[in-house]
């Protein structure tokens, strides 16, 4: 367990990446990559739906009856409903296209307006999935850069109710490509 734990601390933040089932945690949101019908889906989305209960999708369908489709790179935020985290942060990943379609730019805006939401909701803490990196094919090493380096300049920029930032890896290659992403970017500092 012990190396399986990176953690720093950013402008008065905590910022760890942990390998586990994002379901499983008590922050006070988690982060969903959902898909812009909010209907729920595959991977990590069906994943919350199923542990939360239908008062998430429930929430999602009002939103989308309100203000239509969620377009990429940005998030809006349910009831996390049966989870221990109360809320959950519904974020929209870009598909990888090969990296000419604003891909960066879009995933750095699915983390940054995911905190965004949470420090407007006066949370202190708020877990993350690995965005875009499953079914949208969105390489992982670069995503983790992206990931992690958003994340952090967010937190950096101003000091907000967030003291809490987990990355949940579900499988021990995403685990192991953001730890050593995270090493280089520590690395970089000193
Ligand atoms: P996307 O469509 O944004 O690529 P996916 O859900 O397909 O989203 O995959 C994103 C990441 O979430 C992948 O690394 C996948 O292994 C991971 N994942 C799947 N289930 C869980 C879970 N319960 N907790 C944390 N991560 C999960």
């Amino acid at each position: 367990m012990g190396n399986n734990l990176v953690q720093i601390t950013v402008n008065q933040a905590k910022l760890s990446i942990i390998k586990g089932d994002i379901t499983q945690q008590a922050t006070d949101a988690i982060v969903n990559a959902a898909n812009s019908s909010l209907m729920g889906g595959g991977g990590v989305d069906g994943a919350i739906h199923r542990a939360g209960g239908p008062a998430i999708l429930e929430e999602c369908k009002q939103i989308v009856a309100r203000q239509g489709r969620l377009p990429t790179g940005k998030a809006v935020m349910t009831t996390g409903g049966n989870l221990k985290a109360k809320h959950v942060i519904h974020t929209v990943g870009p598909i990888w296209h090969g990296g000419g379609k604003g891909e960066v730019e879009s995933l750095e805006s699915a983390y940054r307006e995911s905190l965004k939401l949470a420090a407007e909701n006066d949370l202190a803490s708020v877990s993350f999935p690995s965005i875009s990196t499953g079914a949208y094919g969105y390489p992982i090493e670069q995503a983790s850069r992206i990931a992690l380096g958003s994340v952090i300049s967010f937190l950096r920029e101003s000091v907000t109710s967030i003291k809490e930032v987990v990355f949940v890896l579900f499988d021990s290659r995403t685990f192991d490509i953001y730890a050593s992403a995270l090493q280089k970017i520590v690395a970089k500092k000193e």
